[in-house]
């Protein structure tokens, strides 16, 4: 079951960017585009998981735990898969 994370405590660590959540523009090397914060990083097709994730704004790429701020950690460490 998708467990979608609390959009405001999600940021770009370079430029604070916040995702609204209804971006689907994280493409996988599979092919599929999707929200990659709904998945924590991880691919609903293929199942890859990806451990950094770009910017849509800036476009810079950072590791995909750094986006979460501190309040956000629990969820990310309930969703990951490590
Ligand atoms: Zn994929
Ligand atoms: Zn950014």
């Amino acid at each position: 079951m998708r467990m979608p994370a609390p959009k405001a405590i999600i940021a770009c660590p370079q430029c604070s960017w916040e995702p609204t959540g209804a971006e689907q523009d994280w493409q996988c090397s599979c092919g599929h585009a999707w929200h990659t914060f709904d998945t924590a990083g991880r691919c609903p097709r293929c199942r890859h998981q990806w451990l950094t994730t770009q910017c849509l704004r800036c476009g810079c790429t950072s590791p995909h735990s750094d986006w979460y701020r501190a309040t956000a950690v629990q969820w990310y460490q309930q969703v990951s898969p490590n």
